[in-house]
């Protein structure tokens, strides 16, 4: 393994699924459903199979379907026009889109602002690309547990290396979703000092109580210089299915394409046309998945409060994150690896997405998106703790 890649080794989703897997232990670690989308999605699929739609390359940029189908979406849902032939891409889920972008646009030694914790492929990528990571930490506010961006801290950060901010919101690990003053200042920075900006919105229709979900892209100055990334995988509950995108104006989209075919060329193709299918879902099924997981965010979370952790109730995506030390443990990593045997549950340390290590060390991240009886199951074990 070449320097640029060995301080990352295997991916902390990796070791976890492999540990639930050997001790039986119920999965709340990695983050993917363990109940399928919608049926007539997954009968969109076959058709499209059956059909031999898709069944050899599709058109490097993807089907014509579904780009339509995500400037559509853009549009419904945000206000947002893309052009489906200059200013949409498809990627092999989200994780090609972050890669593809970072490679088409850093220079070697051109820095990135991301905010710690993140997710595990940006330090990566960033890697891979010759850029240089430069976190700003998200803290759990004492008054309402909310994880927050410092901006006097993001704008330190900015230096004349800084190409571009990458942001994640609603934010895997912790939950928050930026807020509209937040955003407003992040975009205000950006113009000020030139900045590209990518944006990873996979977690999008997942937003709860009073948050609202506001793309990057609609503030002033922010659609020429932003890069907006989400994925089917989440939305419609396929992560197997790796659908995801890139929209943007024609000159970045047309640098991301550029990297993306000679990483994959293409991907997914009867798939895509299932997703355009999916987007265009009317919204009672965005309402119904959103309300679904909001149950299940109630459920988890007064399990692990009853178990004893400290829950950082999330505003956003399908995890919550705990603070261990009123249950009398401070290290995420020793914790989250005994916890099968412990409790037959395994969970992320959220150590792994900083590079201020101890930052995060107390932290740990269940996910909820997983069956009521799973869920119940889970805080039952986790309920033997203490
Ligand atoms: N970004 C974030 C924040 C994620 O949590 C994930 C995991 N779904 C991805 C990107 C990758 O998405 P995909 O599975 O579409 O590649
Ligand atoms: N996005 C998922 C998570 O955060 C995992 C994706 C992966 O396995 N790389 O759990």
């Amino acid at each position: 393994l070449n320097r640029r890649l060995a301080e990352f080794g295997t991916t902390i989703f990796a070791e976890m699924s492999a540990l639930a897997m050997s001790t039986g232990a119920i999965n709340l670690g990695q983050g993917f459903p363990d109940t399928d989308g919608p049926e007539e999605i997954r009968e969109a699929a076959v058709r499209a199979l059956r059909d031999g739609r898709g069944n050899q390359y599709p058109p490097g940029p993807g089907v014509p379907e579904l780009r339509t189908a995500i400037a559509a979406h853009q549009q419904r849902r945000y206000g947002l026009t893309y052009d489906p032939d200059t200013e949409v891409l498809v990627t092999a889920g989200a994780t090609e889109a972050i890669a593809a972008t970072l490679l088409a646009l850093l220079e070697p030694g051109d820095e990135v602002i991301a905010f710690e914790p993140y997710y595990d492929s940006y330090a990566a990528c960033i890697a891979m690309a010759g850029g240089t990571r430069v976190p700003v930490t998200l803290r759990p506010h004492p008054e309402d547990g909310r994880f927050r961006l410092d901006l006097d801290e993001l704008r330190d950060a900015v230096t004349d290396r800084t190409r571009l901010l990458l942001v994640n919101t609603p934010h895997n690990p912790t939950g928050t979703v930026l807020t509209r003053e937040e955003l407003t200042a992040i975009a205000e920075l950006a113009v000020e000092r030139d900045l590209l900006v990518v944006t990873d919105e996979v977690y999008e229709h997942l937003v709860f109580d009073d948050a609202e979900h506001l793309p990057l892209a609609t503030f002033p100055g922010m659609r020429e210089r932003t890069v907006s990334i989400s994925s089917a995988g989440k939305t419609f509950s396929f992560t197997g299915w790796k659908v995801g995108w890139v929209t943007g104006a024609p000159g970045l989209v047309t640098a991301v394409r550029s990297a993306k075919q000679f990483l994959t060329y293409v991907a997914s193709g009867p798939f895509q046309y299932a997703v355009a299918e999916a987007l265009a879902l009317p919204d009672t099924y965005f309402e119904a998945f959103r309300a679904d997981m909001l149950a299940k965010r109630d459920l988890l979370a007064a399990g692990l409060t009853a178990a004893g952790f400290e829950v950082f109730r999330p505003a956003g995506t399908y995890f919550i994150t705990t603070d261990i030390r009123p249950l009398g443990e401070r290290d995420g990593f020793a914790f989250c690896r005994a916890l099968p045997e412990r409790a037959g549950v395994v969970a992320i340390p959220n150590a792994v997405f900083y590079d201020h290590r101890e930052a995060g060390a107390p932290f740990v991240r269940f996910a909820f998106c997983k069956r009521t009886d799973v869920l119940e199951e889970a805080a039952k074990r986790l309920g033997t703790l203490r």
